[in-house]
């Protein structure tokens, strides 16, 4: 029929695609199996409207290593080509878009990763061929062809006697890509690239047991037959509408897509748009521990069921990237960096979409069972907090279903909240305090000391909590946080009425003086307060301010510079009005120093700050008052 010479400015192509493609190289499978793909669609298409007047049937694509031939079969079902139709997508319009995109992106394409992804379609077969042949035969009344080429820009196109419809792409696996020729190779990237393309594939047989028969003997040993081994599931639950889907759906795609997860999701959301792009998808909210630890089984992106990549930076929120599922878009531009992906405007589009989205179904979660969303909210807050703090959008719609839990385990949303503190938390300046923890068992006595006062203590523990309480003092005016061991409770909430000293300023700066002598300098500010009689004599406190830009430091941003290397520092507020006060005021300087000792030890045990000799010691001592 003819031979000739490839239509191709750049001469030595070839060793440009092994060279920029090599790193991702097992993309060529991907690449092929599309096509197949797409050849068994366009036929399908066809044959609806009429245009082709072949039986379509059921195809499907098959797979096959010929060990010893060192080959590689790649055949499908579908339209096929005819000899006019190899000059033209193969021998021209392929090689005009490589050759372009390569002269476009020359500087670039090495280290961008650019390549890596979609775009050099049937040509990527070079980077582990040494040598391709396609035969095929078009639906049309036409003669097969056979089509090959070595790898330089020389090519044979003759006439085959294939006789079925379809084509039949054969690798000859190159020396240096001899692993595409084992079996558990060509599954993993099955599995990874093609698990949910919409024609069946076709790898190998499996066995597969007959039925017993009703009339089976005794001793009916069990038979198998060999079946086609299909590998992938070619209706994926993305692809369906939410109301064909149970949860048990559900739930069982999220097994699929993740065989090696043994908890089950939270909840999921069904992403569903066409306009004005198209993506679906499926996000499921996995139970997350607080330490924001990095996952391994992360968000998956499609393009038309076809596999890209697990980094769904850009296109999926920051904050939503600890979630799972798959997002399928033909709208995402794949061929270009990803500095450019962040500018695109559709990708901000989905992006947005899909901020909006999660919104939404949390709100709806919230408002048809508050109560399995509270039970929830341990499992999804940190996301939920990311998000107010990351995302503006979120954090105006989070108002409605973002909950503030108390340690009694009340959960509030900010609004409740402040309809419910109203009243007795705010102090005498007409500001709401609003009183937390960030550790029920550290902070005990703390708590229990503000229950008294008869106020209400948030339970707040995720590591970006302080981030989040900057940002909520500062967007609610009259409003503030404190955590429950900042200062006296007193002092914390403080209101109008004084409570008047036992002591006077003269017997004050003594006390002080004798507590100063014993209490070290560099850790301590004593501070004296009139305080009720009962309430404890010696309290350490951490002020607000300082603990706070120290964790915001610690947990990178926000804070104030250097913060996070200070030293700890720690208010010693003692009661003037406590009967140790007036004791210490009386005793001989021996006892003085005993009396304080023992106190000051007693504050530290109750902030969990005794540790180590100095725990040693405290306890021995106390027994031996008890001698
Ligand atoms: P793209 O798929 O992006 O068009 P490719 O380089 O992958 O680019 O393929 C070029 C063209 O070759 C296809 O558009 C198609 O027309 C043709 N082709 C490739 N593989 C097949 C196949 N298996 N059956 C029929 N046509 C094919
Ligand atoms: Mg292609």
């Amino acid at each position: 029929m003819a031979s000739g010479k490839i239509n191709v400015s750049v001469e030595n192509i070839f060793p440009l695609i092994k060279k920029f493609l090599y790193s991702d190289h097992e993309i060529f499978l991907r690449e092929l199996v599309s096509n197949a793909t797409d050849a068994t669609l366009k036929l399908k298409h066809l044959t609806s409207i009429g245009e082709a007047k072949v039986e379509y049937g059921n195809p499907m694509i098959e797979i096959k290593i010929d060990k010893e031939g060192k080959k590689l079969h790649i055949i499908d079902q579908g339209l096929g080509m005819t000899a006019d139709e190899v000059e033209k997508y193969i021998n021209q319009i392929a090689f005009s878009g490589a050759e372009e995109f390569l002269e476009k992106y020359k500087d670039s394409a090495k280290d961008s990763g650019v390549i890596g992804h979609f775009g050099l379609g049937f040509y990527s077969a070079f980077m582990v061929a040494s040598k391709v042949e396609i035969i095929t035969k078009s639906y049309k009344d036409e003669p097969a062809v056979h089509w090959t080429c070595d790898g330089s820009p020389e090519f044979t196109l003759v006439p085959h006697d294939k006789t079925e419809r379809g084509t039949e792409i054969i690798l000859h696996i190159a020396d240096d890509s001899v692993e595409f020729l084992e079996e558990f190779k060509i599954r993993e990237l099955l599995t990874k690239y093609n698990k949910f393309m919409p024609i069946p594939i076709k790898f190998g047989t499996k066995k597969e047991a007959l039925p017993k028969p009703e009339d089976a003997p005794e001793d009916y040993k069990t038979e198998y037959v060999d079946v086609d081994n299909i590998i992938n599931n070619p209706n994926p639950a993305w692809t369906k509408q939410p109301s064909d889907l149970t949860a048990e759906d559900y739930k069982n795609f999220y097994r699929e897509l993740y065989p090696m997860q043994f908890d089950e999701p939270l909840f999921n959301i069904h992403l569903n748009v066409d306009y004005p792009f198209n993506l679906t998808g499926i996000l499921y909210f996995p139970k997350l521990s607080a330490d924001l630890q990095i996952q391994k089984d992360k968000i998956q992106l499609y393009q038309n069921q076809v596999y890209v990549t697990d980094n769904v930076e850009g296109i999926v929120p920051e904050f939503l990237m600890m979630l799972r599922g798959v997002v399928d878009s033909p709208d995402i531009p794949l061929n270009v960096s990803r500095s450019y992906l962040q500018a695109d405007g559709n990708v901000k589009k989905i992006s947005n979409y899909i901020t909006r989205k999660v919104a939404d179904k949390l709100k709806s979660l919230f408002n048809e069972n508050r109560e399995d969303f509270q039970q929830k909210w341990n499992d999804i807050k940190v996301v939920l907090e990311y998000g107010m703090l990351s995302e503006s959008k979120f954090y105006e719609k989070a108002a409605d279903f973002v909950l503030y839990p108390t340690t009694e385990d009340k959960y509030y949303t900010l609004a409740e909240l402040k309809e419910a503190l109203k009243d007795n938390q705010t102090d005498k300046d007409g500001k709401l305090v609003v009183l937390y923890a960030s550790n029920k068992d550290a902070q005990h006595s703390y708590i229990d000391i503000a229950k008294e006062k008869g106020y209400q203590v948030l339970l707040l523990d995720s590591p970006i909590v302080s981030h989040l309480i900057q940002k909520l003092e500062a967007d609610n005016e009259n409003l503030t946080f404190a955590r429950v061991d900042a200062d006296h409770i007193d002092k914390l909430i403080q209101k109008e009425e004084e409570t008047i000293s036992k002591l006077s300023d003269d017997e004050k700066e003594k006390l002080k003086t004798s507590i100063e002598t014993v209490v070290p300098k560099e850790n301590y500010t004593v501070q004296l307060e009139n305080l009720d009689s009962n309430a404890a004599p010696f309290i350490i406190t951490q002020p607000e301010f300082m603990r706070r830009m120290k964790e915001m430091s610690a947990s990178g941003g926000g804070g104030m510079f250097g913060m996070g290397n200070f030293p700890e520092m720690y208010n010693l507020v003692v009661n003037t009005n406590s009967e140790l006060a007036t004791n210490i005021l009386n005793s001989s300087e021996d006892i003085q120093k005993d009396l304080v000792k023992q106190a000051l030890d007693l504050a530290k045990l109750s902030q969990g700050l005794l540790k180590g000799e100095e725990l040693t010691a405290f306890v021995k001592r106390s027994f031996e008052t008890l001698k």
